[in-house]
């Protein structure tokens, strides 16, 4: 995931996040507002109950009054001067009481009703009317009238305080009521609390949890970014600059630390051999099932070799071994031919499987501690010197080989003048018929005259026309200068020039080849294209038709360098071949190596059937024409029979043999 992605996830889950809080500080507001109002309520329940004395008030009353009236009837029983004074007492209590249950809360009661205020205005006047007759006991009838009115106001008073008491009852149960509902409300609010601040907490957990994972994301993203950035997206091996830096960094460590005897940082520079013929012949993402193939071989093999050795690729098919050593030169070069042989084991790619040589270059930082860049300069150096000295080799760097690079760059920069000069030019080597020694066919093989750097030879200057895009001119150059100058040979004698891959690669070589043959005026069956089996490597359409498009202009088609890497019979069905061209390391070895003559044995035999018609290559010696001849080959081009030279030599040499054999046969 994007940060930008995190980042807004995380916008999103502290949005609700703050509704969540905002809901939560509300129920607490609310919980406080009725927890105030619960303790302001409680406080009027206070209040309120202290009307409880109402009830109490009547009662006493009614008590007051009958205590009045039982002393004054003990007073006239006894006419006791203690008893009529207990009587008046407890008649100023009971006058006192009423004037009481005027004011205060029972006052207020009395007050709210009009009757209840007339019956205690009543009850009032009744006692008080009869103080006058206190003073007539024990006298019994003014006892009767005095008894008389204490009781009736007693049974009034008593009736309002069984009013109040009621009154109050059912004031106290609708207090209940109220109360317990605002309990209800409060467990409520409670319960919602308690709610919130779990939901809370679960929001914060799974906050905290989104946050980490969040977190986590962005550190996967950075770290993807970093990986990005110092790798190559193909192979996913490290990058030119995640090279440059691991290297340098490398070299410092050493040179910080001091080194033991042998310790030291080397560069290998590797280069797949013909690869650009893999891309072209079977496609980008064949080449790329092939770079990826190669990277995690390479891996595998670096990693056998512990910490401090990378392998990382710098682009196309070059790439790069950083090493650790502590044996030498002599570990440094163990280890770029360790490499050099596993990349060989054959490559699966898309429907099917190839196998590569690689060309290395080593360069060691040495006791001086070159800088990074230089090291990698140097092992580059030494691969281009490798691939000059043949395919799938292993080069170490010394310093002479700097000349070599400049001398590189010159080759390059003079191809120009070579074609306007006409410098580059073709000589012819002899294909000779080794039973009668007549010259059957010419080779040409391109020569250039440089004005300053002498004769160079082709496997110099073809590797880096091929490389710096210049051998489809020289190519035709060849191809031209070769069709004219054969028709100063015998009519039997045919002409084979080599094809490029890159020329193969072009739409329009067929119409190249036969604009040539119709501008030199060669009969199409004098030429042979010879092609070396990297075109069909493996089966494509667009080399099989373009070798197919070219036979049905009548010329032939021959399978160059047979038995070098990866020759397999089955090329010989793959296409309809007019000559195959046995490679010189096979006949080089067949006088000490029995294997080798029964190889080509089989191989001639094969090409027999299949009506291919077999030329030896680099044939040097008499025995090995007398063996190559016991199993049937008839033609044989190699130094025994003349190197390549100016057509001149030929076409005098081709007369003389033709002098001498009529002086032979006449
Ligand atoms: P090739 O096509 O295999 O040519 C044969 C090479 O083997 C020639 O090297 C030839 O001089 C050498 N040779 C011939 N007989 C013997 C022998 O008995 N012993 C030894 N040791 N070597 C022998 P040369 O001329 O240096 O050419 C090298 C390669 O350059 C050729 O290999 C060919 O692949 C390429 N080449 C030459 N001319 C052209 C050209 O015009 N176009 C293209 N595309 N490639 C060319
Ligand atoms: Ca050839
Ligand atoms: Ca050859």
């Amino acid at each position: 995931m994007r940060a930008i992605e995190v980042l807004s996830r995380l916008a999103r889950v502290a949005d609700h996040f703050r509704y969540v809080a905002f809901a939560l500080l509300g129920v607490l507001v609310l919980v406080i507002l009725v927890q105030a109002d619960s303790v302001i309520t409680s406080g009027e329940a206070v209040g309120r109950s202290m009307r409880y004395d109402m009830a109490l008030t009547g009662l006493n009353s009614r008590l007051d009054a009958t205590n009045a009236r039982e002393r004054m009837a003990r007073y006239v029983v006894t006419g006791d001067s203690e008893d009529r004074d207990a009587a008046y007492l407890f008649y100023d209590i009971l006058v006192g009481r009423l004037e009481m249950m005027q004011s205060g809360a029972f006052g207020a009661f009395v007050k709210a009703s009009p009757r209840r205020q007339k019956v205690l205005d009543e009850a009032t006047r009744a006692v008080i009317a009869v103080e006058p007759m206190l003073d007539l006991l024990p006298d019994p009838a003014a006892f009767e009238q005095v008894n008389k009115a204490l009781g009736e106001a007693g049974t009034a008073i008593d009736r309002l305080g069984g009013e109040a008491m009621s009154a109050n009852l059912s004031e106290a149960a609708e207090f209940r009521a109220e109360l317990s509902e605002r309990q209800r409300v409060q467990n409520l609010l409670l319960q919602l609390l308690i709610g919130f601040g779990a939901g809370l907490l679960l929001m914060m957990t799974v906050q905290a949890w989104s946050l980490r994972r969040a977190r986590t994301d962005a550190e996967r993203a950075a770290r993807r970014f970093e990986f990005v950035a110092r790798h190559d997206p193909l192979t996913r091996l490290p990058n030119r600059s995640a090279f440059h830096s691991m290297l340098q960094a490398e070299i410092g460590r050493l040179n910080h630390r001091g080194r033991g005897a042998g310790e030291d940082v080397a560069v290998l520079a590797l280069d797949l051999d013909d690869f650009k013929a893999v891309n072209d012949i079977l496609g980008h993402a064949a080449g790329d099932d092939l770079l990826v193939a190669v990277a995690s071989r390479l891996s595998w093999v670096v990693a056998q070799w512990g910490e401090g050795n990378v392998a990382s690729r710098l682009g196309g098919d070059e790439f790069t071994v950083l090493l650790r050593i502590h044996g030498g030169e002599a570990e440094a070069l163990e280890r770029a031919y360790e490499v050099s042989r596993a990349l060989h084991e054959a490559h699966s790619v898309s429907g099917g499987s190839v196998v590569v040589n690689a060309t290395v270059g080593l360069a060691l930082a040495g006791p001086n501690g070159r800088r990074g860049a230089d090291l990698l300069q140097n092992a580059d150096l030494a691969l281009s010197h490798a691939k000059a000295a043949g395919k799938g080799q292993v080069q170490i760097y010394d310093d002479s080989m700097r000349i070599d690079a400049t001398r590189r760059r010159r080759i390059e920069a003079d191809f120009d003048d070579g074609l306007a000069r006409s410098r580059i030019v073709p000589h012819f080597q002899p294909q000779v018929d080794m039973q009668t020694g007549r010259i059957v066919g010419l080779e040409a093989l391109a020569r250039w005259q440089h004005p300053t750097l002498g004769w160079i030879s082709p496997a110099e200057f073809i590797p880096i026309a091929e490389s710096s895009g210049r051998i489809v001119e020289i190519g035709e150059r060849i191809l031209e200068a070769a069709c004219r100058e054969i028709q100063r040979m015998p009519d039997s004698c045919k002409v084979s020039v080599n094809l490029s891959v890159a020329q193969l690669a072009r739409d329009d070589l067929a119409d190249t080849v036969r604009d040539i043959l119709f501008r030199t005026g060669l009969p199409p069956r004098r030429l042979t294209l010879e092609v070396t089996e990297t075109v069909v490597m493996r089966d494509t359409h667009r080399a099989r038709n373009m070798l197919a498009r070219l036979k049905r202009l009548g010329i032939g088609i021959a399978l160059d360098d047979f038995g070098t890497g990866y020759s397999a019979l089955s090329y010989l069905r793959d296409f309809d071949w007019d000559e195959l061209k046995i490679d010189r390391s096979f006949v080089n070895s067949i006088t000490t190596d029995e294997h080798s003559l029964s190889i080509i044995a089989s191989i001639v035999n094969l090409a027999e059937r299949l009506s291919i018609s077999v030329t030896v290559e680099g044939v040097e010696t008499r025995a090995q024409v007398d063996m190559l001849k016991g199993i049937g080959c008839h033609v044989a081009q190699g130094f025994l029979y003349g190197a390549a030279s100016p057509i001149e030599e030929l076409v005098s040499r081709a007369e003389n043999f033709e002098q001498a054999m009529r002086q032979a046969n006449g």
